[in-house]
């Protein structure tokens, strides 16, 4: 191992470069975690997402880093030290302190590259000063000791010191006083000029840096992930229970169907109970724990509501109620949301290629009715006009649904009209059914982006439903419901007798039905589709996620991406 002796340099925001020397006391307010001025120095709003709207997302490199930490423990390299500072306005957890002819050197352990240096390496600007609010710690609880700074760069090898100097003692105190100023405020900083940090920013799937950008019209690189490789797990089995052992989920379905079987928790997205099925505590625990969300549904497939994935803080909510309780923000959100709606049916209309003439016309005059609405959407002066225009849109798309069905469909899954609570033939009972799985997807989003679902700009209250779940829903009945299942019914995927149980009052899903459109819907959310506005590929469960985070945007960074995508 190489050890590198530097002098302190700047080069960070502006505070880097500060000078002071002596930290002035700040006395009364909560104190800054030492951790958060890293962050601070490498970009302002990723301390305050981290900080103040307390969304953290754990990625690759932030699960490297804490191994490595474990394993410096393990070594007997580590020795956390935890200090706190009311005169600095800091508290934090320094990795080691070691005594070296009487000086006391603070140790900073980072898994990564040392920076480039002129003569030496260098350590990166955030992580100087990281180790030097360390330092100052160390210095107020072992008064009288000089103390150095020493980063040990795994990844190179390399250790680069430092000494804590009045430029650095002054850089820590005015990056103190910047976190402070950033907590109080109610606005999200800009997102970074230097974009090839958010390259390797862990919250870039949540801050969307290429997103914000690309209203100005650049061609950007995707940082928001193509798909999430964790799984949702239905449980659909009336009678089975889920447990936890260790770090899985057990699924013991009831005496006599089968063996139980294991998930590890860190592949489960969600944890969906469909009916009778029993969640123990100490999985609920587990789950809320681990960010895995759990969702309950009437077995007739009736979304009821769900646990966990609460992000963010009451700043998120606030700037949402704001923004939200604008009857012109509503307004032109509802626009949005109609018109997208509008267009998608009428390309799934334009997408049939089967039937005769008549089918043909009826198809060609509900989409030429559909595109007639558009302009009127733009123009609407109420939601109330919009909802007309909405409804006279759905009896044009429902009118001609049944002929996008192939003529050798079984005719008990023909589309006559929609039906629903309860469902009164076949195909409402799949629909329905699908309906209540989007609903929950785009539900976990609001939640997961750390929205309140009770809050929305077109629907008004209504069951226990949220407004914003129904809002968002909107974009996603068209792809993830009805596109599928009308294919799936022209393949002839369902089994009328085996997959219904039907009554005179109601037509269910059986078991087998139940699988069959828990199936028919995961797939169709693992499809991945080019998105027409940000250029890039990205599967429909992600699109949700995404949606969700764009409304957001349309109060906290560049509107108007919102409800801009259209199918193909
Ligand atoms: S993605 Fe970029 S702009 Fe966003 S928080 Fe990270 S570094 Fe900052």
């Amino acid at each position: 191992m190489s050890v590198v002796v530097t002098r302190y340099r700047g080069g960070g925001p502006q505070y880097m470069n500060a000078s002071s020397t002596s930290p002035k006391p700040v006395v009364g307010e909560p104190s800054i975690r030492t951790h958060a001025l890293h962050a601070l120095a490498y970009c302002e709003r990723l301390f305050y997402l981290e900080e103040v709207e307390e969304l953290r997302v754990a990625d690759a490199a932030v699960f490297a880093g804490r191994r490595l930490h474990v394993q410096l423990q393990e070594e007997g390299e580590h020795v956390e030290l935890e200090l706190a500072s009311e005169a600095l306005g800091l508290h934090g957890r320094v990795d080691a302190v070691k005594t070296r002819e009487g000086t006391l050197v603070v140790y900073e352990h980072k898994r990564g590259r040392h920076a480039p240096g002129g003569d030496a390496p260098e350590a990166w600007p955030s992580d100087r000063l990281q180790a030097g609010a360390y330092a100052l710690l160390v210095e107020e609880r072992f008064p009288g000791a000089p103390v150095e700074c020493r980063v040990r760069y795994h990844q190179t090898d390399t250790t680069v010191r430092f000494p804590l100097d009045a430029a650095l003692r002054g850089a820590v105190v005015a990056a103190v006083a910047r976190a402070r100023l950033l907590r109080a405020s109610r606005e999200r900083p800009p997102v970074t000029q230097e974009e090839r940090k958010c390259a390797k920013c862990s919250l870039a799937p949540v801050c969307l840096p290429e997103e914000e950008r690309q209203v100005v019209g650049e061609e950007r690189p995707r940082l928001f992930p193509e798909d999430d490789v964790r799984q949702v797990l239905h449980v659909a089995t009336p009678g089975t229970r889920v447990g936890r052992a260790a770090e899985e989920l057990v699924v013991t379905p009831p005496e006599g169907e089968g063996a139980p079987s294991r998930q590890p928790g860190r592949m489960v997205s969600a944890l969906i109970a469909h009916g009778a099925v029993q969640v123990s505590a100490q999985a609920l625990a587990y789950c809320v724990e681990n960010d895995i969300g759990v969702h309950w549904f009437t077995s007739g497939g009736r979304y009821l509501g769900g646990l966990g994935g609460g992000a963010g803080n009451v700043h998120r909510r606030l700037r949402q109620f704001e923004a939200l309780r604008q009857a012109s923000v509503c307004l032109g959100l509802a626009r949005r949301l109609v018109a997208a709606k509008l267009e998608g049916q009428l390309r799934f209309l334009l997408r049939a290629s089967r039937g005769d003439s008549e089918s043909r016309q009826v198809l060609a005059s509900a989409v030429r009715d559909l595109r007639a609405l558009l302009p009127k959407c733009e123009e609407a002066p109420s939601l109330e006009v919009l909802l007309g225009l909405e409804g006279a849109g759905a009896a044009r798309y429902f009118g001609a649904l049944p002929y996008l069905q192939g003529e050798d469909v079984d005719t008990r899954l023909r589309f006559e009209g929609r039906n629903r609570r309860p469902p009164r033939d076949r195909f409402n009972a799949v629909l329905g059914f699908l309906f209540g799985l989007v609903h929950r997807e785009v539900e976990a989003a609001i939640r997961a982006v750390g929205l309140d679902v009770a809050f929305g700009f077109y629907h008004q209250p209504r069951g226990t439903a949220g407004p914003l779940g129904l809002d968002v829903m909107e974009l996603f009945r068209v792809p993830l419901a009805d596109m599928p299942l009308v294919a799936s019914v022209n393949r002839r995927a369902w089994d009328a007798d085996a997959d219904f149980e039907v009554t005179s009052e109601h037509v269910w899903l059986s078991k087998a039905g139940r699988a069959k459109a828990i199936e028919l819907y995961e797939r169709r959310k693992r499809e991945t589709w080019k998105n027409n506005v940000l250029g890039y590929s990205l599967s429909y469960a992600r699109l949700v996620e995404l949606e969700v985070r764009l409304l957001e945007k349309e109060w906290t960074g560049k509107p108007g991406l919102f409800a801009t995508f259209r199918l193909r």
